[in-house]
């Protein structure tokens, strides 16, 4: 008897296995309960502002694997794109991340790379462990006035607590830069989906092998019964009902509107001030080849703001505070325990991933898989 595989999610985590699968020849049913595929990079096109929207809030790819790399390009063309984002803080303008030219603007000088980290240095806190905290590392890296100034209330906002609550490794996805490259990103590849990322994910679940079930909400306990393996991208304590409780989350909500004229000039402004409720806008127009220069007539911007998950809201950020999470340690010993349950994705495996890590942890899942219990099952490796 052939193999029975249903996959949990339609977003780039589901699709990459699926797609794996049907390479070799299995057949695989894909449950999604949007009646959209790409989770929360779908992008719809807009006639009015003639662009893509990133429904779920900005999504740029970017990595630094060739694996990950090659196999996008499979289902789309990317578009040469570089992510820089802008600032509005004590009545001015400022490039992010922070770099060489948002230290000069902020303290009003024309330091070198040398003289800036001279001059920081005799601002930051160095009798804090930076390991700590977000909060303990902004300051050792950063000093006092910038931390307030772009990284307190932001995080505050953003996250719902404390930024000495909030692990180190948030603030290290962002470069510190001591010379004028803004390039949001540390990855040297970096792209937009020509035909936006839902376009993508669909070429990638094209598949006479792949059977997609949108707007199709499954229990696992159903799926137990009817398949041997299940690959499960939605949040983990879904597989059990919640029945523990949930893990904590931050929901969104967009105020999308369109605008006469080009509304920001760029694609993502941050509003990182206490006394601003959204945290960043975003124009849509932007997310285009940055060798296109053509005027922008109508604008679709979106005002976002970012509040603690109720059930019934959509999850976008598992929220990791410091110390251990004994609920999510006891729902993934409970996992573990289950023969062909395969957990994954952003909310699987309770990760702040982005897509191209998304993507690669998926494929090494399926690698493992390859090398193991399919292939005992006869799938080739
Ligand atoms: N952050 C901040 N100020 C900013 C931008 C980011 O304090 O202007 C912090 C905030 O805690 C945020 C984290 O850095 O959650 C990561 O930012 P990133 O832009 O990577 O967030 P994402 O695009 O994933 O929401």
């Amino acid at each position: 008897m052939s193999l029975r595989i249903a996959i949990v999610g339609a977003g780039v985590t589901g699709a990459t296995i699926a797609r794996m699968l049907a390479d070799r020849d299995v057949a695989v049913d894909v449950f999604e309960e949007r009646d959209h595929v790409a989770g929360n990079c779908h992008t719809v096109w807009d006639d009015r502002a003639a662009c893509f929207q990133h429904v779920y809030g900005p999504h740029i790819f970017h990595t630094d694997s060739d694996r990950v790399l090659a196999w996008v390009e499979r289902f789309t063309n990317l578009l040469p794109y570089k992510h820089s984002v802008k600032a509005q803080a004590l009545g001015a303008v400022y490039g992010l991340p922070i770099n060489l030219h948002t230290l000069n603007q902020f303290f009003g000088q024309t330091f070198s790379p040398d003289e800036a980290r001279r001059h920081l240095s005799g601002l930051t806190d160095k009798g804090v462990d930076p390991e700590e905290s977000f909060r303990t590392r902004a300051l050792s890296l950063l000093g006092p006035d910038i931390y307030q100034a772009f990284f307190e209330s932001y995080t505050r906002k953003q996250w719902g607590i404390e930024p000495d609550q909030i692990p180190a490794s948030i603030l290290k996805r962002l470069p510190i830069r001591f010379n004028y490259d803004d390039n949001y990103f540390f990855h040297a590849i970096q792209g937009l989906p020509e035909g936006g990322y839902t376009t993508m994910v669909q070429n990638a679940l094209d598949h006479e092998l792949i059977h997609l079930h949108l707007g199709q909400s499954v229990r696992f306990d159903a799926l137990r019964a009817s398949y041997d393996h299940v690959f499960w991208s939605g949040p983990i304590e879904a597989v059990f009902d919640a029945d523990e409780g949930y893990l904590p989350y931050r929901t969104l909500d967009f105020d999308t509107r369109h605008v006469d004229g080009d509304a920001q000039g760029c694609a993502v402004m941050n509003y990182p001030a206490a006394d601003v409720d959204f945290t960043r806008c975003t124009q849509h127009n932007y997310f285009r080849s940055s060798r296109d220069t053509s005027e922008i007539s109508v604008s679709l911007v979106s005002y976002e703001y970012s509040r603690t998950w109720e059930p019934g809201d959509i999850q976008y950020y598992p929220v990791s505070l410091l110390g251990e999470n004994a609920l999510l340690k006891r729902y993934q010993a409970r996992a573990a325990a289950i023969d062909g349950l395969h957990l994954c994705g952003r909310l699987g495996k309770f990760a702040y991933m982005d897509m191209d890590v998304a993507i690669l942890d998926a494929m090494t899942l399926m690698d493992d898989l390859f090398q193991g219990a399919l292939q005992d099952a006869g799938v080739r490796g």
